[in-house]
């Protein structure tokens, strides 16, 4: 059977997709269908995070397979438990609701700080400042969080609340905060799909002090810069902040849908039983998998991803067809001279497989991508930017 063309015929037309099928891996190698190898730089948009068929998770997620594969929020269940341990342990955060993507723990992000707004300022504090260029996800109130107007197109109409400042800029925050009654703040530290741009440390800190000056809560997207990505577990450890709200997915699960939200001091009761709820979150498979991931990223892992991110960039700044190089960590964007497209075709050609935010390159390679891999995705990227093969 031709996968592309029954993909085509039958799968909604929502990916543009790489004329690629991936079909097996090992690690941060990848094959398609021919048996040619790939250098993975994307981990199906930072999720694989130890690599792929990685030996610690595939055990940890078989064990649980073998006894009990779903068992609804119902009844308590070891690996969900467990999760919410580790993470609140190894955070400071105090209580986590589970769902099963970035856009759901941001959905309860939204609903955690409405509550907070309508219970505790008063029935017309529902809104929530968002930054420009931002992402959130793809549901329509995460759609309307999103400060970018190219997702809104044809959708109309959108959840009202959503004030939207422009990133870098705290006077921007400051007039939004004057101009509407808001329960929250909401941002990514480095907007990801907004082009891998991370936040100023000024900044991040200037928007903590004015959601504290009045009383709004901080929530930090962690769906992209967490579990380990940036080289902190969160980005957040790195701004030396306290946010309020926390949340995360892709990486945490390490290859299985999960989406956690974390809930600090302020609100960690805010939502009560029968207020939110989730049919699959914290599913026992997906959980124990999350466990196996987020207990091995610990501050050996997180020097790894700072060293082999140092390297990246040191190679990468300057080299001939290079722009600029941004990002935190293993998120990194690689502005080139040569169109975006040419640059992936070539990489694909020569056996490399980065991703693309906006116009750059985007790199999101495994945690653990063995340094030797690493160099020849390198070399292949720089030949790649000045249009030659090797
Ligand atoms: N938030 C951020 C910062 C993201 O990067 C993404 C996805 O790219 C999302 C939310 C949405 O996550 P999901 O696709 O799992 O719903």
């Amino acid at each position: 059977m031709d996968i592309i063309q029954t993909d085509k015929q039958y799968v909604a037309n929502t990916y543009a997709r790489f004329p690629l099928q991936l079909v097996s891996g090992n690690g941060s190698l990848v094959y398609d269908e021919t048996g040619k190898e790939y250098i993975d730089l994307g981990t199906g948009i930072a999720v694989n995070a130890f690599g792929v068929g990685d030996p610690e998770w595939k055990a940890a997620v078989v064990e649980q397979l073998d006894k009990i594969q779903h068992t609804s929020n119902l009844y308590y269940s070891a690996p969900c438990a467990m999760l919410a341990k580790a993470l609140c342990e190894k955070t400071g955060m105090k209580k986590v609701f589970f769902s099963n993507s970035g856009a759901e723990a941001n959905e309860c992000a939204i609903k955690a700080a409405r509550h907070y707004g309508q219970t505790r300022k008063g029935k017309e504090y529902y809104h929530i400042i968002t930054l420009k260029n931002s992402f959130h996800g793809r549901t329509i109130t995460t759609l309307a969080a999103t400060g970018q107007d190219v997702f809104h197109t044809n959708f109309n109409p959108f959840p009202t609340g959503f004030a939207y400042a422009t990133a870098n800029d705290l006077s921007s925050v400051e007039k939004c905060f004057a101009e509407n009654k808001a329960c929250a703040v909401l941002m990514e530290l480095v907007q990801g799909e907004g082009g891998v741009l991370p936040l100023d440390k000024d900044f991040v800190r200037g928007v903590e002090e004015l959601c504290k000056k009045n009383n709004a809560l901080l929530m930090i997207d962690e769906v992209q810069t967490g579990n380990g990505r940036t080289g902190e577990l969160y980005a957040f450890q790195g701004y030396g902040i306290s946010p309020d709200v926390v949340s995360t997915a892709k990486g945490l699960g390490g290859g299985l849908p999960i989406g956690a939200t974390m809930l600090f001091e302020r609100v960690e009761n805010t939502l009560t039983a029968g207020s939110h709820g989730s049919t699959f979150g914290g599913n026992p498979i997906a959980a124990a998998g999350a466990v196996s991931i987020i207990e091995r990223i610990d501050e050996e892992v997180l020097q790894g991803v700072r060293a082999r991110s140092e390297y990246i960039v040191s190679e990468l700044s300057g080299a001939e067809g290079i722009k600029s190089v941004s990002g935190l960590g293993l998120m990194l964007g690689v502005e080139l001279e040569r169109d975006v497209n040419e640059v992936l075709k070539d990489c694909f050609q020569m056996g490399v497989l980065p991703i693309k935010a906006k116009n750059k390159l985007r790199l999101l390679p495994a945690l653990n991508i063995p340094m030797e891999l690493l160099e020849r995705a390198v070399a292949v990227i720089k030949a790649a930017a000045k249009g030659e093969r090797i």
